[in-house]
């Protein structure tokens, strides 16, 4: 049995894989616990081992993977720090799970998971390199080069969210300005609409006959809703931030040239216009000569994919 954790800020997951007749890893169970808006990262850890061990019953894992949303040392199983939850800096949780659990433990970062989980069992099965990118209250990436997970020399590889497509455009959480997560995530989507709303009184009549004044709450979500039936403010915002991600697409695809890029998280479950139009702009910013390298697919394993690399960063 393995176990594979995923520390997802707002909610935390484990699960147990088994392996079945033919030998192949099935999801045999999943426990998932929202973390409570106060948590910090003890809680969240105390929380986390309480789910195994209700999965374990008495059992012992072969191997636990971990995927961990923010920044990790890979190499030293280390997390550096969540952006959402206060308490993780520094936190060694490799050595804190293998000496608990007494097994072999291996964490890694929720995109480079992820990518990993989709290259080994969904989108990107069969693809020698892949690309994966998801966009929700963020932009992250993650690498794939001949079936392993890339990091680069400081363990910093695939920040996609934060290369500058725009150099006088928002300012980023990075400190700079005009990053792709400032143009394409869900909170940048809100705030575009919003600028829009403000800019153009005359427009985005369904968009304001749901918040009214109140264009602080406005959220990503309800953009594309009003998008989908026709609001044509919010069909541009869902196009501009579709555009950005998909030129900085290009620029990563002109340098890498992967077999594949998918796309997850819960913006790109926005549709097929969304698709589209991240496809076209990735293909008008890429040479003739790699138009038709040109392969972006949404993500096959959703909300699971952390999961299911997990268990591939250990089996
Ligand atoms: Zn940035």
């Amino acid at each position: 049995m393995i176990l594979a954790f995923d520390f997802g800020g707002t909610k935390n997951t484990c699960a147990a894989f088994e392996r079945d007749a033919a030998g192949a890893y099935q999801l045999a169970a999943l426990e998932r616990r929202a973390s409570p808006p106060d948590a910090d990262g003890a809680y969240d850890y105390a929380t986390m081992c309480e789910l195994a061990r209700g999965l374990l019953r008495g059992r012992a894992p072969d191997a636990i993977g971990v995927s961990f949303g923010g920044p990790v040392r890979a190499s030293a199983g280390w997390v550096v720090l969540s952006h959402h939850v206060p308490g993780w800096e520094n936190t060694p949780l490799r050595d804190q799970l293998a000496s608990l659990f007494e097994t072999r433990v291996v964490v890694d970062n929720d995109a480079n998971v992820a990518a990993l989980g989709e290259a080994r069992f969904g989108a990107g099965q069969g693809c020698a390199s892949l690309f994966y990118v998801t966009v929700s209250t963020g932009v992250g990436g993650g690498w794939i080069l001949n079936g392993e997970i890339y990091r680069g020399a400081n363990e910093l590889a695939g920040e996609i969210g934060h290369i500058v497509i725009a150099p006088d455009g928002p300012p980023c959480v990075c400190g700079r300005r005009g990053c792709v997560e400032q143009l394409a995530c869900g909170p940048a989507i809100a705030r575009m609409a919003r600028e829009r709303l403000l800019r153009e009184p005359a427009r985005g009549e369904i968009l304001r006959a749901w918040v009214g004044e109140n264009t602080a709450a406005l959220t990503a979500q309800q953009v594309n809703d009003a998008a989908q039936q026709g609001d044509a403010l919010a069909q541009q915002v869902m196009a501009d931030a579709a555009r950005a991600l998909g030129f900085a697409l290009g620029n990563v695809i002109v340098l890498m040239n992967p077999q594949r890029v998918v796309l997850g998280g819960g913006v790109t479950k926005a549709g097929a216009d969304y698709f589209e139009n991240v496809r076209a702009a990735a293909r008008a910013n890429v040479m003739p000569e790699l138009h038709n390298a040109v392969d972006i697919q949404p993500a096959a394993l959703g909300d699971d994919a952390p999961l299911w690399g997990a268990l591939a960063l250990v089996s």
